[in-house]
């Protein structure tokens, strides 16, 4: 399997080259050649899969630069009961007739950015120590993503966490959940600002290029293909669960942001899973739900990203977009350029809304979005807590309400669990003048000791501590 660019670079690469890469070399995003063809032979076989043997046989579709025995291995090693809380690992439960919640965020840190990180983490350290090399992961995060990347590094040989966070803006929890790890290799950086100086000092440290190369500084974000592919992993055990022969199409619906994790159902749809529908679900930041409805793509200035309570959806554009607009414009590199080089880069914006293409994302690629605020997010919470005793976290009921909107009878509705509700404990007593249940193995963490530095915003500070902690 060879890997191209969505700019339409020349060159081509095999699985292991882009692991620990970002971006391609003119700015465009990995994707296969072509997405393997998954028959319905394929599909009884699978069905009767554990989860970690499942991801083994859809991993080998696009990864055929690591010997079958030792990528067997890490998947056996990433997805245990002992990690994900369940033999299943991602339990399907029915809510209501035909709705379902899809568990995603039993692992390490209660959201699903767990699924893909855990498994990244084994894959970076066999790569590693493959190359004989070390790597340096700089990170930017406002909670779900870094806590992630930190469990699933802790302890890994060759790999260090830099991980910078807005000070004093994460919740509570959030804090205790990072700050908490002991890890010689995990380094908690609280920055005095916002989240943006955050990710101003990663970007002004990654182009540094020589300080880039001298410390191995990389990256863990949503671009990176190894997360995304392992998500396409439960779209496959959500489907099995909800039907009971592979004749049956099922749809989904996807909290969103940065479009990684309902990008990866579009990979599982491509690929042949009878997938009806994918809904993209959005907070107040609706780019997303502006596309799927005009046709119109329009990234948001900082100042016009609204601070949620489904914080980890609050994005201004979606990062991984791009890779469901290449299949979408036929993946035509020269049309896409122009969305994302000349037309972003000019205006802001682009626009296919007289376009032949923009009819294709609801038709022959089954999108369709919904949008949600605040008022409907506890009016969700509260309403799934008194009809069904569950209680959600806010991104989840941003996805219920859209789909339910979107629910046809007779075609299962998947909903895609990303956060658990003790996450986000405030809006939860809000919504219901209560602090939903906390796991056992997280209970007084607020109290443990913690490890953390604090920097003023300032680059150059957080390059002074990254090369003082790297010998
Ligand atoms: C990251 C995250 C999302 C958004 O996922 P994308 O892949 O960026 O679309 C939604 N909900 C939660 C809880 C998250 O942590």
């Amino acid at each position: 399997m060879n890997y191209l660019s969505t700019r339409g670079h020349p060159d081509r690469k095999r699985f292991c080259e882009i692991l620990l890469e970002g971006l391609a070399p003119d700015g465009g995003l990995y994707l296969p050649e072509a997405y393997p063809q998954v028959d319905t032979a394929t599909l009884a076989k699978w069905r009767a899969l554990p989860y970690a043997e499942l991801a083994f046989e859809i991993l080998s579709l696009y990864i055929d630069d690591i010997p079958a025995a030792d990528l067997k291995a890490i998947c056996a090693k990433t997805y245990t009961a002992e990690v994900f809380g369940t033999d299943e690992i991602v339990p399907l439960r029915e809510l209501e007739d035909g709705v379902y919640l899809e568990a995603l965020s039993n692992g390490p840190t209660l959201a699903f950015k767990d699924m893909a990180m855990q498994l990244l983490g084994n894959l970076f350290e066999y790569e590693l120590a493959r190359r004989g090399a070390e790597l340096n992961i700089l990170g930017a995060t406002s909670g779900d993503t870094g806590s992630a990347a930190e469990y699933a590094m802790r302890g890994k040989k060759g790999v260090r966490v830099f991980m910078t966070s807005p000070d004093g803006r994460m919740s509570p929890f959030q804090q205790a959940q990072m700050f908490s790890l002991q890890d010689e290799n995990i380094h908690n950086i609280a920055i005095t600002g916002v989240f943006d100086d955050c990710q101003d000092i990663v970007k002004a440290v990654s182009n540094d290029l020589g300080f880039k190369r001298k410390y191995r500084i990389g990256t863990v974000n949503s671009i990176n293909w190894a997360r995304l592919l392992a998500q396409v992993v439960y779209y496959f055990a959500g489907y099995f669960q909800a039907t009971a022969s592979n004749d049956k199409p099922v749809s989904f619906t996807v909290p969103s942001g940065n479009f990684g994790n309902v990008c990866a159902g579009h990979v599982a749809r491509m690929m042949g899973l009878p997938i009806q529908t994918l809904v993209v679900a959005t907070n107040e930041n609706d780019v997303l739900d502006e596309f799927f409805r005009t046709g119109v793509y329009r990234v948001r200035a900082a100042v016009d990203t609204h601070e949620t309570s489904s914080p980890s959806m609050d994005i201004s554009k979606a990062s991984n977009f791009e890779r469901f607009v290449f299949d979408l414009v036929g993946r035509d590199a020269a049309k896409l350029r122009k969305l994302f080089v000349d037309d972003l880069g000019l205006q802001g914006s682009f626009d296919l809304s007289a376009d032949p293409a923009f009819k294709q994302a609801a038709g022959r690629f089954g999108f369709r979005s919904g949008r949600s605020t605040h008022a409907d997010r506890l009016a969700t919470i509260r309403d799934t807590d008194k009809r069904f005793a569950t209680l959600v976290d806010p991104h989840t009921a941003d996805g219920l309400k859209a789909a339910r909107e979107q629910h046809v009878p007779g075609v299962p509705m998947v909903v895609l669990e990303t956060a658990l509700p003790i996450k986000f404990a405030a809006t939860l007593v809000e919504a219901l003048g209560a602090e939903p249940a906390r796991p056992k193995k997280f209970e007084g963490i607020e109290a443990l000791p913690k490890r953390v530095v604090k920097l003023p915003a300032d680059a150059e500070a957080v390059k002074a501590y990254i090369a003082e902690n790297c010998d």
